[in-house]
């Protein structure tokens, strides 16, 4: 689980503003990860997601590359190969950099209509966020690519018919449901759908992943969007949203009991900070940018192998300890590679 944009601060800031307890102070092991990728010691979104997605530390603006511009196997697209059910969920559109770089290899990140043929391609079992646009109506192309995946056997829903919890996906079937055309509004402006989705989803790759598992990214995408704008109350807003969700997995992972739920941040930013005369229930953020900042990150980690995230490591390391605690790192028959599809899409 990934809140962009989620530092230390964004944290207090939500836990001084919570007349309740979060769900994130329920995590017993607590880490701190460094975020920095490999062109710049302040990170963007995609080099960071590709660090988790991948384990290599790449330039800002990378989909789904190293620094020398080469695809790079995803956990989540190497689950996919290996029979596991996968999974997005995310507030900003499902082509947005955070997402992507799980499921889709592209040298930058704003080339949302290649990004979306890639994610057609690979097989995700879940897509839950907006971007409909970059698949239906595209720019570049004539393609529909959600006729396309619908004859591949994905259930594709839309907001425009409907909300989310009027649609009961069925676990035969990938299912893809688009929030919004472009970019899903933000929390204070009506979005609601995160922690249900969460738990939608959740759910779901429970039932399609059988007795192998599933891998399942959350990301609430627009705690960052807040912090660029420097509006402190809607960063509030958009992390006790994001915390909402963290507590419907918490919820799942409880019941199910051999779940790992980690959850961190991409990077910090606004460089947000708790200014004097904040109280409990009215704190004041304030911030020193409207971009990125170069702080450690937290990590929170619950459920069988959460130990491994405790102290202090590379933003990659994430990706390393979760082929760990599947088992896949010590696995000698793994040859996995890139499906063909990819690549061609790259060279394009
Ligand atoms: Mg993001
Ligand atoms: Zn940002």
């Amino acid at each position: 689980m990934i809140g962009d944009g989620m530092g230390l601060s964004q944290l207090s800031a939500a836990i001084y503003s919570s007349p309740t307890p979060l769900a994130l102070e329920e995590f017993k092991v607590i880490g701190f990860q460094k975020s920095y990728s490999s062109s710049d010691l302040i990170t963007d979104s995609a080099a960071g997601a590709t660090a988790f997605a991948c384990g290599v530390k790449t330039y800002n603006g990378a989909i789904g590359l190293t620094q020398d511009t080469l695809p790079c196997l995803s956990i989540l697209e190497e689950a996919e190969q290996r029979g596991l059910a996968t999974g997005l969920v995310v507030t900003s559109s499902i082509v947005h950099a955070t997402p992507a770089s799980f499921a889709a290899h592209q040298k930058m990140r704003i080339f949302y209509e290649r990004i979306a043929e890639d994610m057609a391609a690979s097989g995700v079992d879940l897509l839950i966020g907006g971007g409909k646009r970059y698949f239906d109506r595209r720019n570049e192309d004539d393609r529909d690519l959600l006729a396309e995946m619908q004859a591949r056997g994905y259930l594709v829903r839309d907001y425009f018919n409907g909300d989310l919890d009027q649609v009961k996906p069925d676990p035969n079937l990938n299912f893809v449901f688009f929030t919004a055309d472009n970019q899903p509004l933000p929390v204070n402006q009506g979005r609601s759908y995160l922690a249900y989705a969460s738990r939608l989803g959740t759910e779901f790759l429970d039932l399609r992943g059988k007795d192998k598992g599933f891998f399942l990214v959350i990301e609430g995408s627009q705690i960052d969007w807040a912090n660029h704008a420097n509006e402190g109350k809607l960063a509030i807003q958009e992390t006790l949203d994001f915390d909402r969700s963290v507590g419907e997995v918490l919820a799942f992972a409880r019941r199910r009991g051999n779940t790992l739920v980690i959850v961190t941040a991409d990077h910090e930013s606004g460089g947000m900070a708790l200014e004097q005369g904040s109280k409990q229930g009215r704190v004041k953020p304030e911030f020193t940018t409207n971009g990125h900042t170069g702080s450690l990150v937290p990590v929170y980690a619950y459920g069988p192998g959460a130990d491994a995230f405790a102290g202090i490591y590379e933003n990659t390391a994430i990706y390393s300890k979760m082929r760990h605690f599947f088992g896949w790192d010590t696995d000698q028959n793994s040859a996995l590679q890139l499906n063909k599809t990819t690549t061609q899409t790259l060279n394009n």
